[in-house]
Formats: structure tokens, C-alpha cells, sequence
């Protein structure tokens, strides 16, 4: 499947997340959604949905508070809150959003699960 950032999935959110050449790309997020809830398009991302899918770019098995607080930052940021859940290409873009900025946990104990 290809898509382009032209596509009605990656409409144009403020900001614009997409422009961040890093990983994941649209079709990388398309994927991570399919491995996660097992659809290819589903029409909307609960915000569960959005964290696990977040969370397979990093190859966590679990994820701590820190890493649920910034998802729910990105939300915030996204789409001006934090919902139960999104259109697909908000949810995509929180995922996004949340990649591009995400560090690492800077706790120690966390460090090591990581
Ligand atoms: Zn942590």
C-alpha cells in the first residue's frame, strides 16, 4: 500500500507532524495499526490502541506512567485533548507526535527494561 502525506490520513494537523522525516512514516504507523488491532483501516484509534501502537516502535514489552503521560501530552497537542478515542489519522498523528519527541524514560528503573 502506498501512501503519501497528500493522503486524506495525514490531513493537515497543526502541527504538522508528518514533516518529521524520522520514523515511523505514515505506512510504518499503518502497520504497527495492523499488527496491533489486526485492521487495516479501522476508522478510529482508542486511546489504548494509539499507546500500544506508540509502544511497538520502541519494542516495550510494558510502558510506565512516564511513557502513558507523554502519549497523553501528544494527544493534547494533536487534537486539543485527550479522548477515549480519534479518527484514524488523528490517532495516527498522536502516534507520530509522541515518536518525534519521545527520549527514553529518564527513570533508572525503567532504563533497564527499555
Ligand atoms: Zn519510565
Amino acid at each position: 500500500m502506498s501512501t503519501s502525506v497528500e493522503s486524506p490520513l495525514a490531513p493537515s494537523i497543526a502541527p504538522d507532524v508528518w514533516a518529521d522525516p524520522r520514523r515511523p512514516s505514515l505506512d510504518q504507523a499503518l502497520d504497527a495499526v495492523f499488527r496491533v488491532i489486526g485492521q487495516r483501516e479501522p476508522d478510529r484509534l482508542t486511546h489504548p490502541q494509539v499507546v500500544a501502537i506508540a509502544r511497538t516502535f520502541f519494542h516495550y514489552t510494558w510502558v510506565c506512567r512516564f511513557f502513558t503521560m507523554q502519549v497523553e501530552d501528544a494527544a493534547e497537542r494533536v487534537n486539543g485533548v485527550c479522548a477515549d478515542d480519534y479518527p484514524l489519522p488523528v490517532g495516527l498523528a498522536i502516534v507520530k507526535d509522541f515518536c518525534n519527541r519521545w527520549n527514553g524514560c529518564p527513570e533508572e528503573a525503567c532504563r533497564r527494561n527499555s
